[in-house]
């Protein structure tokens, strides 16, 4: 059989599938993502996960031609490197990936930022079939982009689709990247985190944390974010809000730009808040829009945890056919 590997290497899981030829998913296996010994543990479980997921197909590693992997970040995909990835930590260097994991399998590896990974599988299989120009915004640790413009990944001189670093507040929030008032730093988990800390610290009244340890975690998960609206918890309702009016505002002003058929709202945090987050980033795009219909544009990824890996996969079966 021929079979492919797709890696979606996140700042918190690592999401391995093993995909056929016609994209159907024959395994999966997924591992939260070592947050101690940088870069040399994060890819030995990288190696891990995938002898995990060829064992649970009962698969030896010769079945695989290619491994996709997408990584968040700047990344150079032609050379295989990520050059850094300020939510992952101790990736502040450049990281050979494709050379390392190359040597691991012994077969070519094809890395991709991860949210252009997620966007060719929302455009070949998801939200996005059928439609020529899409904008994804994918709400994880981070926010990241991906941009499909007349069905082809548009990646400018190699870092289009960073709308987590788009202005949206002048001088606001401090945001990862060093500057000030980007997307992410109000609708990323790692500033939503920081953020509800801050606010606990002074005082505020909250059920975050007391879930966050009931859970046996040690950060605010995409779980923990959900349960604590679910219980209406101020701070929590109050905090998504606010992300979800950052997002409608930057898918707003770029549908504008670029006239998108379909803005695709992703990743960890947008896929488990699901729909109540969907409504709330339309009706925060409604008053930026040129055009107001277009909010019906905006609507969740299809693929939910399996979109980074599966387009992943993808782009390294595409690379391979073009040797
Ligand atoms: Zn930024």
């Amino acid at each position: 059989m021929n079979l492919r590997v797709g890696v979606d290497l996140g700042a918190t899981k690592i999401q391995t599938l093993l995909v056929a030829d016609d994209d159907s998913i024959v395994a999966r296996k997924r591992r939260a993502t070592p947050v101690m010994g940088g870069p040399d543990a994060v890819l030995a479980a990288v190696q891990e996960t995938i002898e995990q997921l060829l064992a649970r197909a009962d698969q030896p590693a010769s079945a695989i031609s290619t491994i996709g992997i997408g990584a968040p970040g700047q990344i150079d995909a032609a050379a295989g490197v990520v050059l850094q990835a300020v939510n992952v930590a101790g990736w502040d260097q450049p990281v050979p990936v494709a050379e390392i994991v190359g040597e691991m399998f012994g077969v070519p590896v094809a890395l991709t930022n991860d949210v252009q990974a997620s966007m060719v599988a929302e455009h070949r299989l998801g939200a996005g079939r059928g439609r020529a120009n899409l904008l994804g915004i994918f709400c994880g640790t981070g926010v990241g982009g991906g941009l499909i413009l007349n069905h082809e990944l548009w990646v400018g001189a190699g870092a289009a689709g960073e709308i987590g670093h788009t202005v949206i507040v002048q001088d606001g929030n401090q945001c990862g990247c060093g500057r000030r008032g980007c997307l992410e730093a109000y609708a990323g988990r790692g500033a939503l985190e920081q953020i509800a800390r801050d606010h606990h610290a002074a005082g505020h009244k909250t059920a975050l944390f007391a879930l966050m340890e009931e859970q046996g975690r040690s950060r605010l998960t995409s779980r923990v974010w959900l349960d604590a609206c679910l219980q209406r918890d101020e701070l929590a309702l109050e905090l998504i809000a606010q992300a979800a009016r950052a997002v409608g505002t930057a898918a707003g002003s770029a549908a504008n730009l670029l006239d998108v058929d379909c803005v695709v709202i992703g990743g960890g945090l947008a896929t488990r808040l699901g729909d109540h987050f969907l409504n709330d980033v339309r009706i925060a795009a409604q008053p930026v829009l040129l055009r107001s219909d277009v909010a019906n544009r905006i609507v969740l990824s299809e693929l939910g945890d399996d979109c980074g890996a599966l387009g992943a996969a993808r782009i390294a079966g595409d690379r391979l056919a073009q040797r």
